[in-house]
């Protein structure tokens, strides 16, 4: 990652000290460094390699089909929760896009879900109504205006529901224009550096990492899917798992899709990136390789989502596939965990699902709780009381 993450010595102390370098930590360290907050990040890897790095730039704001067939009432709470979440979070990379000095390719020209027979048709009319009461902009189009908007879809598209605050941003070059724009404001960022254990101190934490120890008023856990291992450095028991997705990208052609394009049943999400290559995934699984542990990709995945792809989208039938890869998503109760800890004063959460769309903005609500503001939405939803 070229951002010249500092190679140097570990301070001995900090105020806050971040623990993961994806998108919200250094997100974080951003919004704290911004106010004039001593901030340090480490990782055990080079910055914006996990999830951060391996995602696939789409920015959600209606849910995921699997998710709106829900019906466990925590669930349809959870969700509806995490609607709340996504125009807030896209208006802030709206932002970000024009305060930051690199272009970042934050383009929002809306999303389509696509609905193939009846069933589907109703599900997404329902979903529409539930996410509209929910302050999020949707609607239906059908017959022409659906043609007409995108034409590229397959004849077996019947109706489709349209979000107009989805779009996409390069995660490649986002994350390391966030990390310049916090050094500049004196935060500092430690790759390398795995944290190993947490001693409780009367003022903060001693954490101890493969580079040596170093002291922190506040300590804040934005390590993804490795953030049920810290938090049970400090004591702390959360329900944290990862989930290993597969990509695919293909070749760059000419423009022809605006939209982010999903699927009401099956898994998908399509969209073309700003230098015209296509980016395909929508969940589907990847594994960990056996030997290595590390994520790795799987053919039956590559088959299906190609498959997918070209039902949805005919014209990409002569496209050719030139990369695929894997990573590991965070895997929570579906609702990110942000905020403080009872009990644990000085230990804040950072962990985010569908993270990268939400990532900024959540990192921006847990900011401003360290800087004793209060957020611009109610954080108490997300906090780690819901777990008992
Ligand atoms: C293939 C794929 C596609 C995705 N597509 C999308 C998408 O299109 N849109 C979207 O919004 N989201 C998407 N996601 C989800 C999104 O990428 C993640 O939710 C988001 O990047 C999470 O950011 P993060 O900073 O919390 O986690 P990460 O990027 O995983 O960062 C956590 C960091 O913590 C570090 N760490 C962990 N343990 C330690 C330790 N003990 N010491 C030091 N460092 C530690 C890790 O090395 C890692 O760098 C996708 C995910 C995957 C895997």
């Amino acid at each position: 990652m070229p951002t010249g993450a500092a190679p140097g010595r570990l301070p001995n102390s900090t105020d806050v000290l971040v623990v993961g370098g994806g998108i919200v930590g250094c997100s974080l360290a951003y919004w704290l460094a911004q106010e004039g907050i001593e901030v340090v990040v480490i990782d055990r890897f080079d910055l914006n390699t996990q999830a951060s790095g391996a995602n696939a730039g789409s920015l959600h704001a209606q849910l995921q089909s699997s998710r709106a067939r829900q019906t466990d009432p925590k669930m349809v709470e959870s969700n509806n929760h995490v609607v709340k979440l996504g125009t807030p979070a896209i208006r802030l990379w709206q932002q970000l896009a024009k305060t930051l000095d690199t272009d970042i390719e934050v383009v929002v020209e809306g999303g389509l879900m696509i609905a193939e027979n009846d069933e589907d048709r109703k599900m997404i009319e329902a979903k529409v109504k539930r996410e509209n009461a929910l302050g999020l902009e949707a609607e239906i189009i059908s017959g022409n205006a659906l043609r007409t908007i995108a034409p590229y879809l397959s004849d077996q598209a019947l109706v489709a529901e349209f979000c107009p605050i989805e779009g996409r941003v390069n995660p490649i070059v986002a994350t390391p224009a966030i990390v310049l724009a916090a050094q500049r404001h004196g935060a500092r960022f430690f790759r390398h550096t795995e944290l190993l254990s947490l001693e409780k101190l009367s003022d903060g934490y001693e954490a101890k990492t493969v580079r040596g120890s170093i002291r922190c008023k506040r300590l804040v856990n934005a390590a993804g899917p490795g953030g049920g291992k810290v938090a049970a450095m400090a004591g702390i028991n959360v329900p944290v798992a990862g989930d290993f997705l597969h990509m695919n990208v293909t070749e760059a052609v000419e423009h022809f899709v605006p939209h982010l394009v999903q699927h009401a049943r099956r898994k998908l999400t399509l969209k073309q990136a700003s230098n015209g290559n296509f980016l395909l995934g929508g969940g589907w699984p990847a594994g960990p390789d056996p030997k290595t542990g590390l994520p790795s990709v799987n053919r039956a995945s590559l088959e299906q989502n190609l498959w997918m792809s070209i039902q949805v989208v005919p014209a990409l039938r002569n496209t050719r596939l030139i990369r695929t890869w894997a990573g590991i998503n965070i895997s929570l109760d579906g609702m990110p965990l942000l905020g403080p800890v009872p009990g644990h004063p000085n230990f804040h959460f950072a962990l985010v699902v569908t993270g990268y769309t939400l990532g900024p903005f959540c990192a921006q609500l847990v900011a401003d709780k360290l800087m004793g503001r209060a957020p611009v939405m109610d954080i108490s939803p997300y906090s780690v009381e819901r777990f008992g």
